[in-house]
Order: C-alpha cells, then structure tokens, then sequence
C-alpha cells in the first residue's frame, strides 16, 4: 500500500520528539495523517480585526497585539483578576480576565495573542475576552509567520495544556509543505469528478483548511473532506446494499387489485397525497423483480399503518405471505385489531403471533404459515423464532418504533426458507431530518409520509412552572371528571438527591394518595418486569386505571384513544424528539388533547421548550432538536468511542453535499461492484485501510 507517507507516527515529524509525541496523543494526533486533519477550530478574518485605538465602549471585537505587561491583581471582594496589556500598531487596552490567575502561567509578556469580547468601561477602555489564541510566544522563532505573510485569516487549533496553540503553530509551520506534498496520495477523485462536483483537490483544501487566504476558502476546503467523510459512509453502505440485493433474488410480485381495490374502495376517507406517493414508491419496488428494503419514516397518525397493509395486500394478491413484526405484545395486538377490522370484510385470514401464544394455538398457527394457509401475520420477536416457516414469504414489514436496532430486522427476513427473499418495509415513528436518515440508512430507500389526515386537531401544549402544579392537576381532574385518562411522565426511576427529580415511584405514591385519591392510579417503569409492563398497559387501555405515572417506557406507540392529557414532569431533561414522541401518545382520539410541560427552565432550556409548545410537526421538531443537540449525539449505537462519524460534515446545512455523496457512492457500486477497476483502486485502498471497523459493521468484506 501507497500510505507510508502519512503513516509516519508523528515522533518523526519535524520539531515533535517523543515527548511532544506523547502529548499530541492526547489530541489524537499518532500520524502525520491525524496532523493534517487536525484543523483549525476557528478562523478570525484580518480584515475584521479592529485596530485598538478604533476600540469604544460597548463594541465587541477581535484584536490583535503584543503582550506589553501582565500581572494578577487582588480585589477587596477577594477575586483576582489576571491583566494583560496588548499593544497593536496603532494604540493599546488593558484585557481584564475576573477569577483567571492561573493565566499568569500562560500568557507572557511579549506574546502574541488574538482576543476576542467586550469593550467595557472601567478605569477607562478595557476589553473582556470571551476567548483568545495565543498565536505566537515571545522570543520563538517561526511564530504564525503563515499568518504574517498571508495577512489575512488568523487560525486557532484546538490544544491542550501540553501543546498549546503557538507550539501547535510550530509543528505545521515546520511540516504542512510536507503533508500537503503527501496529501496528494490519497486523492481518490479525478480531477473532472471535482471540477463536477465544485471541490478542490485534496492537498488544495488541507492548503485552504490549514492557511486560508480568506475565510471562503477555509469552507472550500472544509466541504472537501466533508465530501469526503459523507462518500465514504454512503459507499460502505451501498456495498451492503448491494450485497443484500444481488445476495438472493427478489420477488416480482403481480398486482391484481383483487385486494388492493376492495380495500380502497371501503375506506371511509381518501388517502393523503403523501400515502398516495409512498404507495406508488413501494408497488414500483415491490413489482420490479429485485428486492425492496425501504424504509418508511412518519408522524405518528400519518398512516402508516394503512400503508403498510396496502403493501401486505399488494402481496397476498399474487400468492405470497405477509408478516408485521412490532417491538412488545401489545403493540403487536394492537396492530392486529386494526388490520383485522380492515381486512374481515376481504374475508382474509390474519393471526397474531407472540410469546404468549403457545400450544395447541401456536401449532396451528405454525402449520398454517408452513402450508402457506395463512396469508397474513402479526406478530413479535417470536416471528422469527426457531420452528417458525414460511410457505410463501412476500414482505415483512417491521414497526420499529424507534426501539429494534435496525440490524436486527436482518434476521427475520434471513429466516426464509423459500428460494426468493422477500421484500422489506421498515417503519418508524420517530422523524428524522433526511440528512440524518440517509446519513444512518443509507443502504435503504426513503420514504416520508410527511402529511397528516385532514381533520386532526393538534394536541394543545403549555409550559408551567412548577409553582403551578395544582393548577396543572385541576386541568388532569376536569379531563378525568369527563371520563378520560391521564398520564404524568417523569425522567427518572428512583429518587436522586443529587438531582432532586420527583421520581416516578415517589410521585406515585403522592399522587394516589393525596391528589386523586378517589380515582385508580398505575405506575409503571422500565424497572417493571417485562409481564407486568403489559398487564399494567393493558389495564390503563381497558380503562382499569384512570392515570398513569410512567417513565419514558411509554414512548413506544402505546394507543389509547380515550387518554387525553399528558403530564410531562422535568420537560427540560427530555431531548425535543422524545416529548414529541410522549405527546404522540395523546391526541388519538376526537376532541382536543393536553400536553402539559412542566418545567422551571433555564433560558436556552425554555428556548427549547417554547419551540415545542409551537409546532406539532414532527419533522420540524426534529430539524430543531437536530440543531440545538447536535449530530452527535443523535448517532447514538453508529457512534465509535471518541472517534465522531462526522467531523467535517454538518447534517444541518450539507444535505446538497450527502446526496452528491450519494449519488456517486451508488454508481461507482452499481458499475463495479467489486471496485476491481483501476480507476478505483485507490478508492479500495482507503477503504480497506481507513474504514475497516466500518466494513465490518455493515459485513460487507
Ligand atoms: P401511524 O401508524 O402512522 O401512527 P395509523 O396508520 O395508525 O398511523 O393511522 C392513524 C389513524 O388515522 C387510524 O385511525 C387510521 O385509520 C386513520 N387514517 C389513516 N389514513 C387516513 C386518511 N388518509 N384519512 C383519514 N384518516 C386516516
Ligand atoms: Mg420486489
């Protein structure tokens, strides 16, 4: 392999030693590679730099200067404030740093710093950084020279205590001509697949990255290797993508509109526009003779449910079986009662199958999906238990619900004995950005069902604080008295002191006792035994319990139609898609519906919440908490150790740039699946060599 290069451990780079080496490890920073990745965290344009005589009260600025003087000075109050004097060509500030003497270690007289914050009035002009570089130390040679002789963007490398900033500075001023020498080895597109796609070449935005000349620049080259990031996470995955497809063959299935019509025809309402297009992309997966893996992301109550049993139809018309797997029993029973009621009138059969079916009962069953009798199934994980055989199997579709890892669908479609494998249709109810679900199902077609059924009347959602609990329960009581139900959701099991959440198993106890005592009230837990999790659902749902205290266990898609408010104690602990989620559990019947946020927020927390107060939209939900959380964190099981999944791309604002990933990942597989030309040689190269762990995920070899 051609990678020597940047290989090199980063002991052997100019001006770095063993000692140095050790440090930069803290900064995982063990090649020249890992150096040359290792880009600015921020960039200040020259040009937007003030001059400190320019500097009046009340502005907020970045300057730039010498350290002149520096030195703690004690106030009466005790605190003690580290100063330093900058000068620049034109005039000097006092920069004040109240309750940070420690800087005294740091910052020298003589260094050269860039400082950004407020001009205060205090004994005159002072600034107050909210963060400062040290771009230089005094008496070094080669300090940002890169910067005097561009002149134009100052650039700040994250560092530690053990490599500062201007020893950072050093290190890429002694080698970046190197590694940028050597970039060009890893340079997998040719040139007129960059010149299409608008990006530089490799070693041209490590350039950028690393010494702009002005601040687009520096995004040039970002774009680049976020280009890079997104290509090589789409192309693993449409390697797995074609491995699943051209595996085992797929099913052409025939449509007869033998079921299809009948089923439409009875239907008491039309179909969203958005049901009528995720049907039309299903059918043209489902006749095509290849395999389909989609999956189907919606609201819950945008009908997916229905849209599911359309695709179940679309396969029992042409012979096939069709099987639903859900996340817990009740789900599963659930699921079967509506599609029973739909499909009773098409005189098909439909059983349920789950871990408490057993015996005789299960035999039957287990015969009827053998013999290929049975032509529809809902059921649980005992759907792909040992024994279980399909005659005929067409389509599964799999209700995640957000909770099934998305692998795990895998093996119920492997469990097929017939020669063809059947089609695949994943749902979830928990909306996601589409950078985000292309980004984490990249091997899977998309599909959004991004409307709702006419007539809905969105959940009413309120903020209080939790002065007004009684307020808030007065509401609950006025719902009750009507005869609906309620449920009040808290964070956490157990009290912590620490935290001082009111804890499920305290507050139900409070709230039996003395706030309804006259009514039934049930709590339930993650800590609950999975039979008693159920028999506790099940009574709240026969109207056995009047309100529910839960933890977050409730999330997966419980539906009660006669609850009609929800409690969310310590909103401000939830992320926005999970009080979506919660909310999602009310509203399902007619008449309005309460979601209820109690919460003493700090400012960003209320911003938050206030976001969610205003929209029932769960795909803007999503956006926002997308944007207020951050990627990584959304990654969740995808996430290895420290090591992001992105580092350059941002999910927010790169959708144009993952789709041109995309779309090239998914030619280069279609046209040479084993990446066996030479022209891809490099490209198997990298992955081999920078993505194995993730090759390994994805089992493709
Ligand atoms: P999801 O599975 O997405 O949460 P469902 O399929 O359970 O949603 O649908 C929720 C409710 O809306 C069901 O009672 C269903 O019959 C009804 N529904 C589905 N599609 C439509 C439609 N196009 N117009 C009116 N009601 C619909
Ligand atoms: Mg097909």
């Amino acid at each position: 392999m051609g990678y020597g290069h940047l290989d090199r451990p980063a002991q052997f780079l100019k001006g770095v030693g063993p000692k140095r080496a050790d440090s930069l490890k803290k900064l995982a920073i063990g090649t020249a590679r890992d150096l040359l990745y290792h880009t600015p965290r921020r960039y200040d344009d020259a040009s937007t730099v003030h001059a400190i005589d320019d500097l009046q009260v009340g502005m907020d600025v970045t300057i730039r200067g010498r350290v002149r003087s520096s030195g703690v000075i004690p106030t009466r109050s005790g605190l003690r404030i580290f100063q330093a004097v900058l000068q620049d060509e034109s005039g000097m500030i006092t920069c004040s740093w109240p309750g940070q003497p420690w800087l005294d270690r740091k910052i020298r007289e003589g260094d050269q710093i860039l400082a950004t914050g407020p001009v205060k009035f205090f004994h005159g002009r002072q600034l107050h950084p909210r963060e400062f570089t040290l771009l230089a130390r005094a008496g070094k040679p080669g300090h940002g020279e890169a910067d005097e002789a561009t002149g134009r963007v100052y650039t700040s490398y994250p560092g530690t205590d053990d490599i500062p900033q201007w020893v950072l500075r050093r290190i890429f001023d002694a080698n970046l001509d190197w590694l940028l020498e050597h970039a060009e080895e890893e340079e997998y597109l040719p040139a007129g697949e960059r010149e299409r796609l608008g990006l530089p070449s490799l070693p041209e935005a490590f350039r950028r990255l690393h010494r702009p000349s002005h601040l687009a620049e520096a995004e040039e080259g970002r774009r680049r290797v976020a280009f890079d990031e997104l290509f090589f996470l789409q192309l693993v995955q449409a390697l797995a993508r074609h491995r699943e497809l051209e595996e085992e063959p797929g099913i052409a299935h025939t449509r007869t509109n033998e079921l299809i019509r009948p089923l439409h025809e009875g239907l008491p309402f039309e179909l969203t526009g958005a049901q009528a297009r995720v049907l039309r992309e299903i059918y043209t997966d489902m006749t095509a003779p290849r395999r389909m893996n989609r999956f189907l992301q919606g609201d819950v109550g945008a009908g997916k449910t229905l849209v599911a049993l359309f695709a179940m139809l679309l396969a029992v018309e042409g012979g096939w079986q069709a099987a639903l797997m859900a996340p817990t029993e009740l789900l599963a029973e659930q699921h079967a009662l509506k599609l029973r009621e739909l499909t009773w009138a098409l005189g098909l059969e439909l059983v349920l199958l789950t871990g408490s079916v057993t015996g005789a009962a299960r035999e039957e069953i287990l015969t009827g999906l053998a013999s290929g009798r049975i032509p529809l199934v809902v059921g649980t994980h005992a759907l792909i238990q040992e024994g279980v055989v399909f005659h005929r199997p067409g389509l599964v579709v799999v209700d995640e619900q957000h909770r099934f890892g998305v692998r795990q669908r895998m093996a119920l479609v492997d469990g097929s004995e017939s020669g063809a494998a059947p089609d695949v249709l994943v749902m979830s109810a928990t909306p996601i950005p589409r950078s985000l679900a292309l980004t984490l199902y990249g091997d899977l077609e998309l599909s959004v069902l991004d409307e709702l059924p006419p007539g809905r009347t969105p959940v009413k959602t309120l903020l209080r604080s939790s002065s007004r609990r009684d307020e808030v329960y007065s509401g609950v009581r006025k719902e009750l008295d009507k005869g609906r139900q309620a449920y009040v959701v808290y964070p956490l099991v157990e009290e912590s002191e620490t935290l001082e959440l009111r804890a499920a198993t305290q507050e139900h106890e409070r709230l039996a006792e003395e706030v309804f005592p006259d009514r039934k009230v049930g709590l339930l837990h993650g800590q609950l035994p999975g039979g008693e999790k159920e028999e506790v659902m099940r009574a709240f749902r026969d109207g056995e319990v009047d309100v529910l205290v839960a933890t977050t266990v409730i999330e997966v898609g419980i539906d009660v139609p006669n609850a009609t408010v929800m409690v969310i104690e310590h909103a401000e602990r939830f992320g926005l898609s999970q009080l979506h989620q919660l909310r999602g559990r009310v509203g399902r019947g007619g008449g309005t519906s309460w979601c209820v946020l109690v919460s003493d927020p700090g400012e960003m927390a209320r911003e938050r919440l206030k976001i969610f107060t205003r929209t029932n939209d769960g795909f803007e939900i999503a956006r926002a908490d997308l944007q207020i959380r951050g990627q990584g964190d959304l990654f969740g099981a995808q996430q290895h150790g420290r090591d992001p999944l992105l580092r350059f791309a941002d999910l927010t604002t790169d959708e144009e740039l993952l789709l041109a990933a995309r779309r090239l990942a998914r030619q280069i597989v279609e046209a040479d699946p084993e990446l066996a030309r030479p022209a891809h040689q490099r490209i198997r190269d990298l992955l081999q060599h920078r993505h194995a762990e993730r090759l390994k995920m994805w089992k493709v070899g």
